[in-house]
């Protein structure tokens, strides 16, 4: 006999493993909201009345999101950064198109290679092509959000990227990298870095797949070519190996994380910033590493025309 939802006579649609549980679609979609509106009110992420600009890829965890945080009454936009990368980038700025019609939220685009003369991937350079990618998305979801007068940034990063980069920084014991990492970053230097959250912060990556199946959302399948090969792909999978053994692994992992982050605190070798000599934002340098990744020599400003 086909299992049945734990609160009603409905077929189950999903198998939660912690808590154990059977629920039918109704209730899995009421289970993953409650817990995303209890996880953001556990951090204090957002106020009722603050602006939040969702970077949006095309792929399910922004999406899920950005969706989740209209349908929690937030005032939200979306921003797409087409990354130029033939046809990967193409797709994912249809698929945010999509997704943002659904949403019912505005959305904003920037294309890396109109505004910057090349595409990620395209640079000749020794940087290898993530690193300079994400400076480059990290800096114009900023900046956007900054120009724009938002009160915070969301991301889609699941329990499952926040647990594999966890896991990945203590098995290289990169201490640097784990005094900082969280559900919130607050704002900085004078507002120029906007507040950082994730919403998304304590579910799983199979609830996002299971709840934008549920709720109609359709995203981007496809990796980004230069993904291959990533060692956040197989920490995923032994982190999810002991899931399956030991269901909780991950949420206790992250959880205890977050009571010892400050044993890493005094590892923490924080640049003096300075104001970018090119575009006026945090820098360590003289110049910004965006400014100088990409040889600017004016700020690009972001500001939307509003009608
Ligand atoms: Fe950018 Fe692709 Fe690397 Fe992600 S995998 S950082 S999208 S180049
Ligand atoms: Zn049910
Ligand atoms: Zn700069």
């Amino acid at each position: 006999m086909p299992a049945k939802c734990k609160f009603c006579d409905r077929p189950a649609f999903i198998k939660l493993h912690y808590p154990r549980m059977y629920l039918c679609e109704e209730h899995f979609k009421e289970y993953f909201e409650r817990k995303v509106r209890r996880t953001m009110e556990r951090y204090k992420m957002l106020k009722p009345d603050e602006r939040v600009l969702v970077a949006v890829s095309g792929g399910k965890d922004s999406a899920v999101a950005a969706y989740i945080l209209k349908k929690l009454g937030y005032k939200v936009e979306c921003l797409h950064i087409n990354l130029g990368i033939g046809d990967y980038s193409e797709k994912g700025e249809r698929y945010a198109r999509r997704q943002c019609e659904k949403i019912g939220a505005p959305l904003h685009v920037v294309r890396v290679k109109e505004l910057l003369g090349h595409g990620i991937g395209e640079v000749k350079t020794r940087r290898p092509t993530c690193s300079y990618c994400g400076l480059t998305k990290r800096y114009i979801f900023n900046k956007f959000a900054y120009d724009n007068g938002f009160d915070a940034v969301a991301t889609g990063h699941n329990l499952d990227d926040e647990a594999s980069f966890i896991f990945n920084n203590i098995m290289n014991w990169n201490t640097q990298y784990l005094a900082k990492q969280g559900p919130v970053t607050p704002a900085g230097f004078n507002g120029k870095l906007v507040k950082k959250v994730k919403p998304l912060y304590e579910v799983t990556e199979r609830e996002v797949v299971a709840y934008a199946l549920a709720s109609g959302i359709e995203y981007e399948i496809e990796e980004c070519p230069y993904a291959r090969g990533a060692t956040t792909l197989e920490w995923k999978e032994i982190l999810n190996q002991m899931e399956e053994k030991r269901p909780g692994t991950k949420i206790n992992f992250v959880k205890g994380y977050l009571r010892k982050r400050h044993l890493f605190e005094a590892e923490l070798k924080e640049a003096e910033l300075r104001e970018c000599k090119v575009c006026g934002m945090p820098a360590s340098g003289e110049v910004c590493s965006f400014c100088r990744f990409w040889g600017l020599k004016e700020p690009i400003d972001f500001r939307v025309k509003r009608q």
